[in-house]
């Protein structure tokens, strides 16, 4: 089908994307493709941020070199992945441009887990390449050899009217990848576009087969959920749509309400506010914010002795409920631990609430910082005060009188920790 398919082409003066808003080295990537006679093209979601006004995140760029040529062209590039091999080429700064050869068939598609690595069949024309993509308004080229836009999938037509649309069959692009139906409520949110009938119809049938996925991607997606600033609009379908619960079957119960819904998409708006701020906010405190709303209602932090004993038993339960909530989403350790670490703070916090001094040993915790700003967070969510809470400066621990460490029994005897009646004196030579 596709490959006879015939774009609709604008012409460099029917569109408004100047070379000024390309990346310099992805400009000159497409360059040196053309110049060695090969279709060079931009591709993805670079092209429709710049038609939406928007400055792209990163530039890639397709071509019919096969991934040895791209190799062969940029001495500067890395061929990666196994079934689908693409190039990065690399500049300074640790900054890559993604250059993939057209493919016939998207890498997620689970029929072409059968296809051969490097295969005549792998590869295909442009037309199949935006064929194999996601959404139309994902689907729009950006052509060097004469800066027109080539649009196989009626992208363009999509990004005017404000429409989000899966290109082709939307069942069997779901089924094949269920990962697209949060792709969908992702660029739904974040363009404020309306989803169209028959792919809304659609989600709404396979939203349940989420779970098949790879734990890892569908992790990976989510987080990207979390952290790109439109959070807020992405939860709100998501609990339109059954997604969220799809995801975490027990986040039914505690928002089956009106009220906690509004209250857990407050924090969802909190994320997006972090997305805003200057530092660098790492995906564990995205993560920990996220869960934050329904702490109280599975493990609710009183319901524990105070002391060490309690702040023990929360961490060991809050670390059961992370794991088991996030049951079909698949986070690196670091990210799942973190998140944990900083919600289990919670509980310490309140021991020492009012008036209390949190000691040197809890201060100074490479968790106890970020679990602040968190329950600080909460509190302005909640529109509540934040526990005042006060802590010794470091300066204080820093003049502390250090204590002398007294040698562990058992290893007196050995070389270095010899007591001095035990050791020969050097002076003395036995004949
Ligand atoms: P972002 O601005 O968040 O990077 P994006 O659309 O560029 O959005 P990427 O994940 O970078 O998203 O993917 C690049 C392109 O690859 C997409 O624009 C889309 O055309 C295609 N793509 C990504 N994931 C899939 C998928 N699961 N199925 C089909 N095509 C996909
Ligand atoms: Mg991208």
């Amino acid at each position: 089908m596709p490959e006879t398919a015939s774009p609709r082409i604008l012409s460099r003066k029917e569109h408004p994307i100047s070379r000024k808003s390309i990346d310099p080295d992805a400009l000159r990537i497409l360059y040196r493709l053309h110049h060695h006679g090969f279709i060079a093209y931009l591709v993805g979601g670079c092209v429709r941020d710049l038609l939406l006004g928007k400055t792209p995140k990163d530039f890639d760029a397709a071509t019919d070199a096969h991934p040895r040529q791209i190799r062969d062209l940029f001495r500067n590039s890395r061929l990666i992945g196994h079934r689908f091999r693409l190039a990065h080429v690399y500049f300074p700064g640790g900054k890559y441009i993604e250059v993939s050869t057209f493919r016939r068939q998207s890498e997620f598609d689970s029929s072409s887990q059968e296809t051969h690595p490097q295969s005549d069949n792998t590869f295909g024309t442009p037309a199949e390449d935006a064929f194999r993509r996601d959404i139309t308004i994902n689907g729009i080229f950006y052509n060097i050899a004469d800066f027109s836009l080539v649009d196989y999938v009626g992208g363009l037509e999509d990004l005017q009217r404000g429409v989000i649309r899966c290109i082709g069959d939307p069942d069997e692009k779901f089924v094949h990848d269920p990962v697209r139906m949060i792709r969908v409520i992702r660029h739904a949110a974040r363009t404020g576009f309306t989803i169209e009938e028959n792919t809304y119809r659609s989600l709404l049938s396979h939203v349940e087969k989420i779970r098949l996925c790879s734990p890892a991607r569908v992790g990976d997606e989510f987080l990207r959920e979390l952290r790109e600033g439109s959070t807020r609009e992405s939860m709100k379908r998501m609990i339109e749509t059954g997604m969220l619960f799809a995801l975490f079957p027990p986040f039914l119960g505690p928002l089956k309400g009106e009220r906690e819904r509004e209250d857990f998409l407050l924090f969802a708006a909190a994320l997006d506010n972090l997305h805003l701020s200057e530092d660098p906010v790492p995906d564990e405190f995205y993560l920990a914010l996220f869960l934050l709303p329904l702490l109280e209602y599975f493990c609710p932090p009183l319901a524990f002795p105070s002391g060490r004993k309690g702040q023990a038993d929360f961490l060991v339960q809050i670390r059961q409920w992370v794991t088991d909530t996030l049951g079909p989403l698949h986070f690196p350790r670091q990210i799942r631990e973190g998140a944990t670490q900083f919600l289990a703070a919670q509980r310490i916090f309140q021991d020492f609430f009012p008036g209390g001094k949190l000691p040197f040993r809890l201060v100074r915790k490479p968790f106890f910082q970020p679990a602040l700003r968190l329950m600080e967070l909460g509190a302005k969510v909640r529109g509540r005060e934040p526990f005042q809470l006060s802590w010794p400066s470091e300066e204080k621990h820093f003049y502390r009188r250090k204590r002398k460490r007294r040698p562990r029994k058992g290893k007196r005897r050995e070389a270095g920790d010899k007591p001095e009646a035990d050791r020969i004196p050097p002076e003395v030579h036995t004949p």
